[in-house]
């Protein structure tokens, strides 16, 4: 294992991505940046970002692209991420995204952008029992046997269910990633910056074909 990497992980919500980004993380010794994790804490705190952030986020729509450039350019400037890199979870989520973060990143390029790809039916079938703790957003699921109050095994905070997780914002979210994200499979494609990796199977069969694909890019 080489510690240190550069990496964007697209994938529709409900692919594993956000549970994936977390193994790499570790795996690689990177910060896991998560744009939704920022921006759910930016409502926590009740911040101007939160307040103007929520409604969007509650209904399935994007945080406008100069904000979000914004978030991340700052947090890629902090010496974690400039030392060691990062794994970016959410974000780009446009092409004028992507193309702000080249900019942003310039003088230390991202080495790859993974698209893990699941069907749509799956996402839909595995976000509608996706349960997250609220403090520090581990995903689990749900079974139906789950007692009303749930604690979260890894730091005992309140597992719920996402505000944005009823049927129609998810499927507004759905309809955003194939016409405003999918678009960047193109863009990195392009560049020779893709990896297109089956997210289908086990999470440790899923997290294998990930850490497989960086080891080929370095
Ligand atoms: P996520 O946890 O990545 O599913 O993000 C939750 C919500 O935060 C999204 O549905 C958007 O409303 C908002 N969001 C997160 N990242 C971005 C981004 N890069 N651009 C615009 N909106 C975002």
């Amino acid at each position: 294992m080489i510690p240190g990497a550069r990496l964007v992980l697209l994938g529709r919500q409900g692919s594993g991505k956000g549970t994936q980004c977390v193994r790499l993380s570790r795996h690689f010794v990177v910060p896991h940046i998560s744009t939704g994790d920022m921006l759910r804490a930016a409502v926590r705190e009740g911040t101007e970002l939160g307040k103007m952030a929520k409604a969007i986020i509650d209904a399935g729509g994007l945080v406008g692209d100069d904000i979000m450039v914004g978030l991340v350019s700052e947090r890629l400037a902090e010496d974690d991420a400039r030392v060691r890199g990062y794994i970016l979870d959410g974000f780009p989520r446009t092409v004028s995204q992507a193309e702000s973060l080249d900019k942003a990143t310039a003088s230390r390029p991202l080495d790859l952008a993974i698209d893990l790809v699941v069907p749509r039916e799956l996402v839909l079938a595995r976000l509608s029992i996706r349960r997250v703790c609220r403090d520090c957003g581990t995903n689990y699921q749900a079974t139906g046997h789950e007692t009303s109050q749930w604690s979260c095994d890894n730091c005992g905070g309140d597992v719920v269910q996402r505000d944005d997780d009823t049927p129609d914002a998810i499927n507004r979210r759905l309809d955003l990633y194939e016409s405003q994200t999918e678009p960047l499979i193109d863009f990195y494609g392009k560049t020779g910056r893709l990896a297109q990796v089956d997210g289908v199977g086990s999470p440790e069969e899923v997290f294998g074909r990930l850490t497989e694909a960086v080891e080929q890019r370095r």
